[in-house]
């Protein structure tokens, strides 16, 4: 499945470099090969050059379930079956956590949370903490060694087998596509891009939540809760079920024609990005004054009930999703990185903005960015600009572009002096989905800030848990019927995760985490447009989450527009069939 609002996969793999510890690579788990990283399979490697190198991770087959639980609890050791078994000795035990004894392996204390909220992950990673680059990074070899397992005896499935298990490190130059190169985008700016959220339709007898949005409230469509989109079986599975929708939802796109028997539809939730519900929300607002969830989903359905209608699937309209989409595979291509940057969360951006809002205390948007004398030899005394009123003169520059101020700036030393409030305008113009210049409220949504991952590991423990100690129990009722008495008083059944305190306290700290990441708001008399703009136009190369935010915005524009033509016409279709 893919994001209904942007197109782009939710199982999406990453190559790591050769600086980056083993949580920043990742292969998304329907793939072929059982492992976690990408496996140096039988593409022919001749392109990637002397910039790669493999890792040899062992065999495949054999450690994809322990190295799974790695990726999905971020963990390096393996849990032996001691840290899995609860305690058996029937001693009270000293850990007063409320999942009871201490099960399950141990977290490292913020591993991969860390990599994806650091400011200073653009282009390099830490090892996660207690762990230097050395101890998870040894043993490179040449690509020639993998080139060296084919005899010519083996065939190509034994011979791919083997190759797999030697994970592929991306140089510089890597042209290995069956994941995007770690040296063109950190882990920090693909932040949630495997998260998943559904819009579902309301079943009968839906009660409100607490957390409810106001959107929920008021529509009949809600959300779920989240879910990580790298796994096939754990796409579908959200957590907090919220509305009870873990139980019955399945994720589902308008390309799906399953969609088009109305009995069916219910159940079926339309995915999304957190983040990119997050400009969604704002885009309906800006255009229709709330968030219009229900139209939103007729869309949908409307696309899966008619392909016959509409000409292709309503998000996949970018052309490098479209050329990253061959035959149901997600090609990672050279230059298309920025497609899975988060749209919300950009440091870099952060830091711009930061800058821009700082200002001396004299400052005025109806002053000069610039500074420095005119030079009379350039514009002659014959200029007709240097004769009009500055009102008429900003009234002109009001209908140009950036490019046009640029060489009007040049030609006439008129327009040499132009305010600050002038790029303000310009910047809404050209770059509306900059919605920190315009939007008096610019906190994201509360799932958009959430970390997934962390509150599916704690599910999975959860589960883990309660699976050793039902084992655990009926071995005791066969073998040793005495001690099971004390044994299940010290070992209580495990509260559902997110009534613990475990996952409040987690919800809290990365809520923290995201928030110091979270955009700014730029008020318009105390930031220095001119400045702001300068730096996007120069930085925009590497500002990935921002090149992303544009076409997010602007599929979003579209699908929104489509909404409203849908809506219109839908209304007179009824009108029609009433008369
Ligand atoms: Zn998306
Ligand atoms: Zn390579
Ligand atoms: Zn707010």
């Amino acid at each position: 499945i893919y994001c209904q609002l942007c197109g782009v996969l939710f199982n999406i793999s990453r190559i790591r470099t050769r600086k980056e510890p083993r949580e920043a690579a990742w292969l998304s788990l329907s793939a072929k090969y059982g492992t976690t990283w990408v496996g140096s399979n039988a593409r022919d490697h001749e392109p990637c050059g002397d910039d790669c190198s493999v890792l040899y991770r062992g065999s495949a087959a054999q450690k994809s379930a322990g190295e799974r639980l790695d990726l999905e609890l971020h963990v390096i050791d393996n849990p032996t079956k001691d840290e899995l078994c609860p305690d058996l000795t029937g001693e009270p035990s000293s850990d007063t956590s409320q999942y009871g004894p201490e099960y399950g392996p141990k977290l490292i204390e913020g591993s991969l949370e860390k990599l994806q909220t650091s400011e200073n992950t653009l282009h390099t990673l830490d090892a996660p903490s207690g762990l230097s680059i050395e101890d998870l990074n040894t043993d490179f070899e040449p690509l020639s060694v993998i080139e060296d397992l084919d005899d010519g005896e083996i065939g190509l499935k034994a011979l791919n087998d083997l190759r797999c298990d030697y994970e592929h490190i991306a140089g510089p130059n890597c042209e290995y596509l069956d994941g995007y190169n770690g040296n063109h985008i950190s882990v920090g700016e693909m932040r949630e891009c495997s998260t998943v959220q559904c819009l579902v339709r309301k079943i009968d007898g839906w009660e409100p939540l607490d957390d409810d949005q106001d959107f929920e409230k008021y529509s009949s469509c809600c959300l779920t809760g989240l879910a990580r989109g790298l796994d096939p079986i754990w796409s579908n599975r959200f957590s907090p079920v919220r509305h009870g929708s873990s139980e019955w939802v399945t994720a589902a796109n308008d390309c799906d024609y399953t969609l088009r028997s109305e009995e069916v539809a219910i159940w079926v939730g339309l995915p999304f990005h957190p983040t990119c519900f997050e400009l969604f929300r704002r885009a309906s607002i800006k255009a229709l004054g709330r968030v219009a969830t229900e139209e939103l989903m007729n869309l949908r359905d409307y696309y899966c009930k008619y392909p016959e209608r509409t000409a292709e699937p309503f998000c996949q309209r970018n052309d490098d999703v479209v050329d990253s989409f061959q035959e149901g595979d997600w090609r990672y291509n050279r230059g298309a990185e920025y497609l899975v940057a988060n749209p919300i969360f950009i440091p870099t951006f952060k830091q711009i903005c930061d800058a821009a809002r700082t200002v001396p205390e004299d400052f005025s948007i109806q002053g000069s960015p610039f500074f420095g004398h005119d030079d009379p030899a350039k514009s002659s005394n014959k200029d007709p600009f240097l004769r009009l009123p500055s009102e008429i003169l900003q009234a002109i520059v009001g209908y140009l572009g950036s490019k046009d101020i640029a060489l009007l700036r040049l030609s006439s030393r008129a327009f040499r002096h132009l305010p600050i409030s002038v790029w303000y305008w310009l910047l809404v113009e050209e770059l509306p989905f900059i919605y920190e210049a315009w939007s008096d409220d610019v906190h994201p949504y509360k799932w958009s800030l959430i970390d997934s991952g962390r509150f599916q590991a704690l599910t999975k423990r959860g589960e883990e848990y309660e699976r050793m100690r039902e084992a655990t129990i009926e071995t005791l009722r066969t073998n040793d019927t005495d001690n099971l008495e004390t044994w299940m008083k010290n070992s209580p059944a495990a509260k559902s995760w997110y009534d613990t305190d475990e996952y409040n306290i987690g919800m809290a700290s990365c809520m923290e985490e995201s928030k110091a990441l979270q955009p700014v708001s730029l008020p318009y008399d105390k930031t220095n447009w001119y400045k702001l703009y300068i730096e996007i136009v120069k930085n925009w190369k590497d500002l990935k989450g921002l090149q992303n935010r544009k076409r997010i915005w602007k599929d979003i524009t579209d699908i929104i527009s489509r909404m409203m033509e849908h809506a219109e016409a839908k209304t007179d279709e009824d009108e029609q069939v009433d008369i």
